[in-house]
């Protein structure tokens, strides 16, 4: 009886360790929780947004009221909970030296915070009159205000790497703050998985992310195929290095940084006093904002091996090995608990017939 009891308990030990070796792996309701964040994305706060930046009358560079704007973009992603929110002052012109600012609002990630993703959108803007009038409505206080919409639905929620949102000054004289910025920032560009440029990206007939490099095919492969889950038809994937260098993006371009920027190829209004809120259209402010925002909800939380689908290949060989380990590890498990039963039912039965050989005899 006692040797039975024994092996039972060899048993269901191996039986519990079958059990959580083939246990399956199911993310915790992910889709739910990206629903949810989705569901969040308004089109009127975004208008709103667009219309506050274009109020200023002018952001360029060089005007007293881009720092206004800029004032206004600080004060904005300070009144968001968990960002920290700095200005990056850096100089502009060359005669009478003056200064301009960035804007960078900065999330700290959990277990991943030495990692970073950028979503970045240049707030000044220009005209043939850029002291009295350059409203940019398409370029680019839209990219500015989907920014703002995204940083404040993603900022109740906590991600994995750290996030990094820069409203860049001084794109229309010469990408001067984005440059300025990337230097000043150079030893954390190696640890930059991912950087998204949002510039004119309020109408035209699709919304093209541009990549230039094998790096920044990755991500616009992955940014695209989020497109295409949400079930949005409006993007395309374009290989054009010239639109991916002519804006801010480009400061990142060529450093190793997988780099994208979206924008809708449209030059109708650009750069002059008619590019104003009315022209721009509403679906794409939408679709762009969730297309970003879903994107982002992965992008912070997942492995590099399941982001990017260059390397998925890679990762599915891994995988394998892992399932063909996890059977090898089973079958000695089993291997050992049948020793161990067999082993304890040998010597019980060995101390048995020794007890029974060390009875004295009974006399008669
Ligand atoms: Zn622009």
């Amino acid at each position: 009886m006692r040797i039975m009891i024994l092996d039972a308990r060899y048993f269901k030990v191996f039986f519990i360790q079958i059990l959580i070796a083939s246990f399956p792996f199911y993310p915790a309701s992910e889709v739910n929780e990206l629903q949810s964040l989705l569901d969040q994305v308004s089109i009127d706060r975004i208008n709103n947004h667009i219309e506050d930046l274009v109020n200023f009358r002018t952001r360029y560079a060089l005007s007293e009221n881009c720092n206004k704007s800029a004032q206004f973009l600080f004060n904005y992603f300070s009144s968001l909970d968990g960002f920290y929110v700095t200005f990056h002052n850096f100089s502009i012109g060359i005669r009478d030296p003056q200064f301009s600012k960035n804007i960078v609002a900065l999330k700290k990630g959990t277990d991943r915070n030495n990692e970073y993703i950028l979503l970045f959108a240049h707030y000044d803007s220009i005209s043939n009159i850029p002291l009295s009038s350059a409203p940019g409505a398409n370029d680019n206080a839209c990219g500015v205000a989907i920014m703002m919409e995204i940083a404040s639905i993603i900022n109740k929620y906590s991600s994995n790497r750290r996030l990094i949102f820069i409203a860049f000054s001084g794109e229309e004289l010469g990408l001067l703050g984005s440059r300025a910025w990337v230097n000043d920032n150079y030893e954390i560009l190696g640890d930059t998985i991912a950087g998204i440029c949002l510039d004119g990206v309020g109408r035209g007939e699709k919304i093209s992310i541009i990549f230039a490099d094998e790096e920044s095919t990755i991500l616009a492969d992955f940014v695209f195929n989020m497109s295409i889950k949400l079930g949005f038809e409006n993007f395309e994937k374009v290989n054009d290095y010239r639109g991916l260098t002519g804006t801010d993006s480009g400061a990142f371009f060529g450093r190793g940084v997988r780099i994208i920027r979206l924008w809708d190829k449209d030059r109708t209004y650009i750069h002059t006093i008619k590019d104003l809120p009315e022209t721009l259209y509403p679906s794409h402010l939408v679709d762009t904002t969730k297309v970003i925002l879903a994107s982002l909800f992965y992008l912070l939380n997942k492995p590099l091996e399941i982001l990017f689908e260059k390397t998925y290949s890679e990762y599915s060989k891994k995988n394998e090995i892992g399932q063909i380990n996890k059977w090898i590890i089973i079958g000695v498990m089993l291997l050992i608990s049948l020793f161990l039963a067999f082993y304890k039912k040998r010597t019980s039965y060995s101390k048995h017939i020794q007890k029974e050989r060390n009875r004295p005899f009974r006399k008669f």
